[in-house]
């Protein structure tokens, strides 16, 4: 057998993250104030994130941003981490496709989320920020800035939705072993929790309540700065780590890929892993589908509208150009609960609506089928939200093998599923089923948006 795993070594660390926007021919439209619709300056983001922060988010200019040797020190801790082939899939599945996997799961959380939390924490601590505050869904971003701004010596709150509070008990015991306070999303402790609660009192959560929760506090305490997991622009660069290492771990493989696949939540990992094989196709016209893999539940980009939306439930955020499904829609309690997010980030939705790339969307019993597979072919339980991108793959390979052509596949492991075992378990008893959202459902809830939005 050939080679199964392509190491890089620590002097192989990215020195830069990869500005993608400098590079786009039409750049996403500028995020607005939401009441006087001007398009935002840095300082009007200052109060909320720090500005080493800021000045990343709208950076157009710069393609190469370099990584802090604080932050790069720190991404020692895991990184560079494997590109392997995936042989044991392809036997599997009988295909001549080649299938290859980053494995961002082998990072002290579990997944590609710290690649972000450390240089977050890193600039927040940088300029003399204490507190952070954050969200989570289904703990995985918790984690990773828990673990970060223990390092950095900052004071972290987590809101996490509650479906997952309550489904992920140990993602909590996590975050508070690394010192963090975890309150349940939505909670009493906030105006937007309250309202929610008041409105809908069984209301089991979702990313954008959290989201308003935590930038409600954030707002309302001292020397406090909000920090994100996914969907902004600075978020996207920090990921680029992953597909800047796997660019010459293909390399070393001696195959570029023809299609490239990553689940998809506010689109961090998926930017992470594509953005670096997207600068081949818009400066060198190179040839590579790069494909978003996205719950049926909650399909914003397959499905959704591209307009300006909120970025969070309550309407606190920035309106920020995205497909979106609405910032009020409440998708189903799917086991991925770090896809259930109302829209995409503003980068990726004009990747997408220049026809860069494209979407898939996949219903849940379909993900976790996958993911047993590859589980059992390759050793590694996958997280819900990284079986999304298998299931894609499989796809792939499958049609490959229908047109009896080889085909080279690349997809991101975002993280491992061995906290999210109490879904494994209600899949192999049977009791985990499919959500349908219906053309109707999306329609209303886009006609309520432009109501907010006009
Ligand atoms: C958070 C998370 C996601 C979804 O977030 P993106 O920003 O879309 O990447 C996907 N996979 C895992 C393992 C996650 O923790």
């Amino acid at each position: 057998m050939e080679s199964k795993k392509f190491i890089l070594q620590e002097k192989d660390i990215p020195t830069a993250w990869y500005n993608i926007v400098a590079d786009m021919k039409t750049k996403p439209l500028p995020p607005l104030n939401p009441k006087t619709k001007e398009p935002l300056k840095a300082e009007d983001l200052y109060p909320l994130f720090a500005k080493g922060l800021v000045e990343q988010e709208l950076n157009q200019t710069d393609a190469w941003i370099e990584i802090p040797e604080e932050v790069r020190d720190m991404y020692k801790l895991w990184r560079p981490t494997p590109l392997v082939r995936a042989y044991g899939l392809e036997k599997a599945l009988d295909t001549p496709a080649h299938i290859y996997f980053k494995n961002e799961s082998v990072s002290p959380v579990g997944s590609h989320k710290l690649n972000s939390s450390i240089p977050q924490a890193y600039y927040c601590k940088k300029e003399g920020v204490t507190n952070v505050t954050t969200e989570t869904g289904a703990g995985q971003w918790g984690c990773a800035m828990a673990l970060a701004a223990k390092h950095f010596g900052l004071e972290l709150a987590v809101y996490m939705v509650k479906v997952s509070y309550n489904q992920k008990p140990y993602r909590r015991s996590i975050m508070q072993t690394f010192g963090a306070e975890v309150i349940a999303s939505p909670s009493m402790s906030t105006r937007a929790g309250r309202d929610i609660i008041t409105a809908h009192p069984n209301y089991q959560g979702s990313l954008g309540t959290a989201i308003s929760e935590a930038v409600e506090l954030a707002m309302q305490t001292p020397n406090c700065k909000y920090v994100l997991g996914s969907v902004l622009n600075h978020v996207m660069l920090h990921q680029t780590v992953i597909g800047l290492e796997a660019e010459k771990q293909m390399e070393m493989a001696g195959e570029y890929p023809d299609v490239l696949i990553a689940c998809f939540g506010g689109g961090s990992n998926f930017s992470g892993i594509a953005f670096p094989f997207l600068r081949h196709k818009i400066n060198e016209g190179r040839q590579i589908r790069v494909v978003a893999a996205e719950p049926a539940s909650c399909p914003k980009l397959t499905r959704g509208q591209f307009q300006y939306d909120f970025g969070d439930e309550s309407g606190y955020t920035p309106l920020l150009p995205m497909f979106t499904l609405g910032h009020n829609f409440a998708p189903a309690n799917i086991h991925a609960g770090g896809l259930r997010y109302h829209g995409a980030g503003s980068i990726v939705s004009q990747l997408k609506k220049d026809g860069l790339m494209e979407a898939v969307d996949i219903q849940q019993l379909e993900t976790f089928k996958a993911a047993v597979l590859f589980a059992q072919a390759e050793g590694i339980v996958p997280a819900p939200e990284s079986s999304h991108a298998i299931a894609a793959a499989i796809r792939e390979a499958e049609q490959a093998k229908l047109e009896g052509k080889p085909r080279t596949i690349l997809f991101n492991l975002s993280g491992h599923g061995l906290i999210d075992m109490a879904a494994y378990d209600q899949y192999l008893a049977g009791d985990l089923t499919n959500y349908e959202v219906t053309d109707a459902e999306v329609a209303r809830n886009l006609a309520e948006l432009e109501k907010i939005i006009k």
